[in-house]
């Protein structure tokens, strides 16, 4: 066969930015946005983005590949800036708003950013982390500041201000093509729930590919009206950053998840989709009055924790409509979705959650996923539920790399596999489920204890709203598991023997949590991941001062090849061959 040329007219590089253009072009006289009082239709987006796109590049002499950081919720201009940094060839890094500022001065120095957008909000928090940046002699960055659209406040740092700059530029200057798929798009970093943040950098190609994908795994039509309830700052909206452009849909910008203005948002602007990690539920189901439904049912795709079946069944009975799926920021967010069977239409709710509550099959973007064993062979496991090993993945929508971080990345590409850390099972339909991730197994007795599994059992007693198990010291055991709830009535609580006793008849007794501590609430990241590290803190603190024994056996930190939920599981495995007193 001929090696037919690639010609302009057959290959153009894949981008997510160039949705923008054809948002233009089909959608241009729809609305793009809506936050308050302020509304743009897709012409005025699209303009708008040119506009400071050209002042990037004519006025603040940004060049290729240099970084632009931004620190701000979900407003307008970090929603367009997703689309006129790269323009001007640039890499958008979005900033959590929850780090702290020596966080955000790190962040800042390792991505070496050139230009830094503050919302008016965050301004004293930026001021700070610069003030450390320049402490340390590092160079500082242009600093601009995003006043208020709605109601402008009138607060800056510096001179820059975005709107202005937005002003100052002219949509009619010719911006530079995209040559090469493979150069960087945003540059986003880690939450950081188990290392210290790395930054991931995405390529033109995987966003692209990333955004389609999930457009089609969710099903997600033209024009649907989206409420940002995900930071943008998480692997750039999970990609709806750009997906909304190349479905002409309604961006609906809030600066906050509170309850009141979540479903005044759904109501007003008939919101058919959002995006949100489990704990998210916990706002809905406080906000709605949960015996009433949604006039319409919307959309709910959840991620980035695992999503107890309890909670899933109690969201759907109000009118949400949960597809679940799991990622990483490596993956450019999700990467497994639990698709849908319609022959699972029928089954009792309960069921429902269960399946749905598996985290799923790839997504097309990737070429492979599954789940491989720990030892130099990487075997793929059986698919019977049971054989747990190490999630991978391998496709385009896996990350170029960390930014000038090679051990991380020789860490993380091994086998032709990109290494998720998360311990999964595969089942005999070929759905994946995470077990926990490899750092929060709990190894008591040489035996590994999923503290996902103790949870999901925790959600479904009564008086409990919210539940995290770490692995607490245990002189005889090694680590033995530690319940952290939070109670539904605050004034009731949560009675500790209740708890275990519920506990005993769902699971193994070695698996029943020790030592269950009463909160008023679990402590979270901004992405509403429990900070176990925090929690497994507290649990140390929680044991008696006794020389505390090694673990039996295994090494911690690594996944385990093994069975789970077959044998008798009503003893702890090593006491069937130990005739030890418990505890
Ligand atoms: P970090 O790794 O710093 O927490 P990420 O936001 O990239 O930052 O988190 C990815 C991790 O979140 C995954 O490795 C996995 O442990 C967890 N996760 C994501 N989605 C799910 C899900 N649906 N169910 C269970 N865990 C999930």
């Amino acid at each position: 066969m001929d090696q037919l040329p690639k010609l302009a007219a057959n290959y153009a590089p894949l981008s997510p930015v160039g949705f923008l253009p054809r948002a233009n072009a089909v959608y241009g006289d729809r609305a793009s946005l809506v936050y308050g009082r302020v509304r743009f239709t897709w012409s005025q987006t699209h303009e708008r983005c040119r506009r400071l796109a050209s002042t990037l590049l004519l006025t603040l002499g940004v060049r290729r590949n240099d970084v632009v950081s931004v620190l701000a919720p979900n407003v307008p201009a970090l929603y367009e800036m997703h689309f006129a940094v790269p323009m001007a060839g640039a890499v958008l890094n979005t900033v959590n708003t929850r780090l702290d500022a020596a966080a955000v001065a790190a962040i800042l120095r390792h991505a070496e950013a050139k230009l830094f957008f503050v919302d008016y909000d965050y301004v004293r928090l930026a001021s700070d982390a610069l003030q450390l940046i320049a402490a340390a002699g590092a160079p500082v960055p242009l600093v601009a500041v995003i006043d208020d659209l709605d109601r402008p406040t009138g607060v800056r740092l510096g001179e820059l201000e975005y709107e202005a700059l937005v002003a100052h530029g002219d949509p009619t200057v010719e911006l530079p093509e995209l040559q090469d798929e493979w150069d960087a798009v945003t540059l986003n970093y880690t939450s950081g729930t188990t290392s210290a943040p790395k930054g991931v950098v995405y390529s033109h190609r995987g966003a692209y590919l990333s955004t389609t994908s999930l457009l089609m795994s969710w099903e997600v039509g033209t024009e649907p009206v989206y409420l940002w309830t995900l930071p943008m700052f998480h692997c750039n909206g999970w990609t709806f950053t750009w997906g909304m452009a190349a479905r002409g849909g309604v961006n609906v910008c809030i600066r906050e998840n509170r309850p009141a203005e979540v479903y005044r948002a759904i109501a007003r602007y008939g919101v058919t989709h959002m995006c949100c990690a489990p704990v998210v539920f916990n706002i809905l189901l406080e906000g709605g009055d949960a015996t009433a439904r949604l006039a319409k049912p919307v959309n709910v795709l959840t991620g980035g924790a695992p999503p107890p079946a309890a909670l899933l069944e109690r969201v759907e009975k109000i009118g949400f409509n949960v597809t679940h799926a799991y990622g990483l920021t490596e993956a450019t967010g999700p990467a497994l979705a639990c698709e849908w069977r319609a022959q699972w239409d029928n089954l009792p709710i309960s069921e429902r959650a269960r399946l749905k509550a598996r985290q799923g099959v790839s997504v097309l973007s990737l070429a492979d996923a599954d789940v491989v064993t720990d030892d130099a062979a990487m075997a793929r496991v059986p698919r019977d539920g049971k054989t747990m090993g190490e999630i991978v993945l391998r496709g385009s929508s896996i990350m170029k790399g960390y930014l000038n971080n090679p051990e991380a990345n020789e860490k993380a590409f091994r086998g032709g596999w990109f290494m998720t850390g998360d311990v999964g099972v595969v089942h005999p339909d070929g759905y994946i489920e995470i077990k926990d991730r490899s750092k929060d197994v709990i190894i008591s007795g040489g035996e590994n204890i999923c503290s996902k599994e103790v949870e999901e059992a925790l959600f479904r007693h009564p008086a409990v709203a919210d539940a995290a198990v770490v692995a607490m010291p245990h002189a005889h055991w090694g680590e033995t598991p530690c319940a952290f709830v939070v109670a539904k009535d605050k004034a009731a609580g949560v009675c500790e023997d209740d708890v275990m006793a519920f506990c005993r008849k769902r699971m193994a007794r070695f698996m029943v949590p020790k030592k269950v501590v009463v909160w008023d609430v679990l402590p979270r990241n901004a992405l509403g991941k429990v900070e176990k590290v925090k929690l497994r803190e507290e649990a140390r603190k929680l044991v008696p001062a006794v020389a505390v024994a090694p673990p039996a056996q295994k090494t911690k930190g690594k996944p385990t090849t093994k069975t789970v939920g077959g044998g008798r599981r009503d003893e702890h495995p090593v006491e069937q061959v130990m005739a030890m007193s418990r505890l």
